[in-house]
């Protein structure tokens, strides 16, 4: 209880596991707080005293599932093992308590196992750290209160040498640095506003967030209540030996080749609380880190959450699901690290045409190259989660099986290196791209010692043995033919006592409790000789032991121990092998996670008629026959329609290209479609990517904003008008001329004229202050009125057929404004009842004709206008004469206009149909 109470003293905030034999048990109230999370029994240690210490275990081999509830649950947990064996505890002198450490903590936020881990996601710790200047974007009293030895900026300390050159950097308010200690992947980032903030966490979508206490509520503001868990931050100041963990940082950043751009003071310690943080979870081991990279927020075209979101980049929003998103649709990658690397390449897209035109270099050489790709990929197949395995091994939590899964990947490389030689020689330039390259490090060392050693199929665990090849080392060998050669004695002895007694069923046979021992059953018994000891009496059978069988049993158990001992010295000479190579690994699990995402790109490409892209400077979007990558997926081939879309921003649009496309048409037409459309061929030109389309002329877009569909935030208290104004908001104080907007039904969730105006003003500012291009679908007629009197405004529709009534859409944007809104025959489509339409379409007739009659007045049925109270609906339904037909006549087809027969029974039905036929004769 000592040993406990002081760990867990340790450890107020967590929920300590402590093993006890074959249980971790957790005490007091970890105990009374576990059980019915875990839904295990909460017992006590000793019912009989007067306080009985509240206990809850779970058996050590199942520890897994648990530890993943309580850590999805938010919970922190610290597991606490027996370092030694209770015998050697009591071969030591004072006490004899079996000595425990810590040896992990978990948390969401630093989580290395399989079981946890998604494979194509990234896990990311990530710690925020404000800034001298942040209090203006935050809180301002806050920076003062939340870091304190930062405000001020003060002169070098003896940890931070050269810093005086900083000041002359602009001042940044928040630093934002991502760590996932599964993979080694290690990020920076500042930012200067509170929508930078939320797009570069929606990016990173972080498992935990550490941040000094002032934060916690404003970036809960931020993150939504939905968001990941967020833990204090150490300062830097407070973490053991600061100098060493800054020392690292500032090491691993320089590992990145970013030589020119020094950590500014902030990134140092958001990078080192992040460090300190993660390291802390895995006390007495080194991570396995290989660089810290930058991410220069202004060098990525920037999809906030909203876009995200919105465009379903990387997941849908009806059910949040990976498929139907865009990552799904061009998601052709056969690792978990090619999968990673797709999603951070998504997330954040180039706005650096060289780094583009590279992968699209590398897209390029694979196609036409169907065989050597389908070869590529099935290779590829074979490629286990390198960095993973890597940062495991530095770890020392790397399992049997696992080294073989390093082994097999490994063995993949020499075969993808051919595969791309002749790739190489078949081009004109006889050279291979560089992103395709894997460079010249295939870590064959590594590969043939793990060859030499590890068994061809290795347990799951090393702790009973059977992973070493006895040909890796004589004296395991050896241990082992002891122990071999014992078994071989044991059946000799079998032989031989079954010949001398006369006992033709004994057995040699072996349990835990005697060794070996003689099976003789009860009929023999009066044969057995005198110097056999009994030691069990069974229902039909004796066992007996000798002298001889005990002293080959003490060789056999020795011989077995040593072996096992000596092969788990040869594993964890491997181990120390391959965490050595660690960074060798994660290098080259880069450069196949990028072989493997251009390759599925290029496999993408040809499979479904994409094109690579022309990136430019100038702010055009030239998309010729464009498709949706997703709903063209979803529909099958041949059956999306596909559209050109021809934007340029500012003055670039004069001749033949607008800057704003006003979109209308009806419901289910395809404006949406359409608008979705060129954002994602836009994102997914500036990703690298070939895009669906015949040609694609994009210009630099530096961020995407989209104002789409209507959905409530209930959770954050903000109703669906408040949403689409919070969003419009948005891109009214943000976008750039660089921008890309798109605009879906903006001012639709309030009164008509309101929304019809705040829809016109906003059009106007993003036209006139703006200029960025911009689609804009609207169902106001009205809006069409703005081309004729702002130049970079065009009208386009998207074209229905119509016929006898039925509307057949066409999904094609055609110029000019829509002639109609077919809102009725969409809602027939939809399967409203045939009374409803019949009445919806007379108010429909007389709302128009009320508009020809006035024109620009507010249409509106409900409110009486003039003093004179709208008609009541059986005016709306009298039917002039019918030309050419008698006044018999006339009424009877008023009558049968008249005549709705959902509400007639077969009966009523048969009976007027009777009528009508008799009068009509008379
Ligand atoms: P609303 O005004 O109601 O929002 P909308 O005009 O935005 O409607 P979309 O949501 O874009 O209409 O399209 C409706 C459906 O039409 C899509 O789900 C898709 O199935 C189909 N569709 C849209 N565009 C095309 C196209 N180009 N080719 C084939 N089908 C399409």
């Amino acid at each position: 209880m000592r040993q406990f109470l002081d760990i867990k003293g340790r450890y107020p905030d967590a929920i300590v596991m402590f093993r006890m034999g074959d249980f971790y048990e957790m005490f007091f109230e970890d105990a009374v707080t576990v059980g019915p999370v875990l839904d295990i029994t909460v017992t006590s240690r000793d019912k009989q005293a007067e306080d009985p210490v509240p206990m809850a275990g779970v058996p050590w081999h199942a520890v897994g599932g648990y530890l993943r509830t309580l850590v999805e649950r938010g919970f922190k947990v610290v597991i606490v093992e027996q370092m030694e064996s209770p015998e050697e505890a009591r071969k030591r002198k004072g006490s004899n308590i079996v000595r425990r450490e810590v040896v992990r903590v978990v948390t969401p936020g630093a989580l290395l196992d399989d079981e946890h881990l998604r494979g194509g996601e990234p896990n990311f710790l990530v710690a925020v750290v404000a800034g001298p200047d942040a209090g203006a974007m935050v809180d301002p009293a806050l920076v003062v209160a939340s870091e304190p030895s930062r405000t001020p900026r003060k002169p070098s300390k003896s940890t931070r040498p050269g810093r005086e050159s900083e000041q002359a950097l602009a001042p940044l308010a928040l630093a934002i640095a991502a760590l996932d200690i599964s993979s080694s992947e290690f990020v920076i980032a500042s930012c200067r506003r509170p929508d930078q903030v939320r797009a570069e966490l929606a990016r990173l979508a972080p498992r935990e967030i550490l941040a000094a206490p002032e934060l916690h509520a404003w970036l809960r503001e931020q993150l939504g209540p939905d968001g990941p868990a967020i833990a204090t931050r150490d300062s830097i100041d407070g973490v053991a030996n600061p100098a060493r963990v800054l020392g690292r940082i500032r090491h691993l950043h320089e590992a990145s080749g970013e030589g020119g751009s020094r950590l500014r003071e902030e990134e140092e310690e958001a990078a080192a609380s992040a460090l300190a943080y993660a390291e802390a979870t895995q006390p007495g081991q080194t991570l396995l880190l290989h660089r810290l990279r930058r991410h220069e927020v202004a060098r990525h075209l920037v999809l906030d959450e909203t876009s995200l979101r919105n465009l379903e980049i990387l997941r849908t929003m009806r059910d949040g699901q990976r498929r139907g998103s865009l990552l799904w649709a061009v998601d052709g990658t056969q690792t978990a690290m090619g999968a990673r690397l797709l999603r951070g390449w998504i997330g954040a897209p180039l706005l650096d045409i060289p780094a583009i035109r590279a992968r699209q270099a590398g897209i390029e050489a694979l196609i036409g190259e169907t065989r050597p790709r389908a070869e590529l990929q099935s290779r590829l197949k074979d490629v286990r989660d390198v960095s993973r395995l890597a940062a495991r091994a530095r770890l020392g939590t790397i399992a049997p099986r696992e080294l073989a899964a390093l082994r097999s990947s490994l063995q993949a490389l020499p075969g993808l290196v051919v595969l791309l030689a002749e790739l190489t020689a078949r081009r004109i330039d006889r050279k291979l791209p560089a992103l395709l390259a894997l460079g010249d490090d295939l870590l064959i060392d590594v590969r043939e010692r793990l060859e030499r050693m590890l068994v061809d199929d290795p347990p799951a665990h090393s702790r009973e043995g059977g992973m070493i090849r006895s040909s890796a080392d004589p004296v395991l060998a050896e241990q082992r033919e002891l122990a071999e050669g014992g078994r071989g004695q044991l059946a000799a002895i079998e032989t031989r006592e079954r010949e001398a007694t006369g006992i033709a069923s004994v057995k040699v046979r072996h349990n835990g409790v005697f060794g070996y021992f003689l099976e003789v059953p009860k009929s023999h018994l009066k044969r057995v000789p005198s110097n056999w000891v009994r030691k069990q009496t069974l229902v039909n059978a004796e066992r007996f032991v000798t002298e001889e069988l005990a002293g080959l049993e003490a060789k056999v158990l020795e011989a077995q121990s040593l072996a096992l001992e000596r092969e788990l010295a040869l594993f964890e000479e491997l181990r120390a092998l391959v965490s050595k190579a660690g960074e060798r690994l994660v290098a080259i699990g880069e450069r196949l996670a990028t072989l493997d995402v251009l390759t599925g790109f290029a496999g993408i490409a040809e499979q479904h008629g994409y094109v690579r892209p022309e990136l430019v400077e100038e702010p055009v979007l030239d998309i010729r026959e464009g498709r949706h990558p997703v709903v063209e997926r979803m529909l099958g081939a041949g059956r999306f329609v596909p559209n050109d879309s021809a934007l340029a921003a500012g003055t670039h649009g004069t001749h033949d290209m607008a800057r704003l496309w006003v979109i209308t048409g009806p419901n289910m037409g395809g404006k949406s479609t359409v608008m979705r459309q060129v954002a994602l061929i836009t994102i997914l030109a500036h990703v690298g990517c070939f895009v669906p389309a015949a040609s694609a002329r994009v210009g630099l877009v530096d961020r995407v904003f989209t104002r789409v569909g209507a959905a409530d935030d209930l959770g954050r208290g903000d109703s669906t008008f408040m949403v689409e104004m919070r969003e419009t908001a948005q891109i009214v104080a943000h976008a750039s001329p660089r921008s890309l907007v798109l605009l879906d039904e903006i001012g639709r969730g309030t009164a008509t004229y309101d929304g019809l105006a705040l829809a016109w003003a906003i059009t106007e500012f993003i036209h006139d202050q703006i200029g960025c291009r911009t689609l804009f679908a609207t169902h106001y007629h009205e809006l069409c009125g703005l081309e004729a009197r702002l130049a970079g405004v065009r009208n386009v529709h998207v074209a229905v057929h119509e016929q006898r009534g039925e509307i057949v859409f066409l999904h094609r944007v055609e110029p000019g404004p829509a002639g109609r809104s077919y809102g009725i025959q969409v809602g027939r489509l939809a399967g409203l009842p045939a009374g409803v339409l019949r009445r919806a379409q007379r108010i429909l007739d007389r709302l128009e004709a009320q508009e020809r009659a006035a024109p620009n007045t507010q249409l509106d049925l409900f409110a009486p206008r003039g003093g004179e109270a709208v008609e009541p609906a059986e005016s709306i339904e009298a039917v002039e004469p019918v030309r050419g037909l008698g006044a018999h006549e006339s009424a009877l087809l008023a009558e049968l206009h008249e005549c709705d027969p959902d509400r007639l029974s077969p009966r009523e039905a048969h009976d007027l149909l009777y009528r009508w036929v008799a009068r009509l004769r008379s």
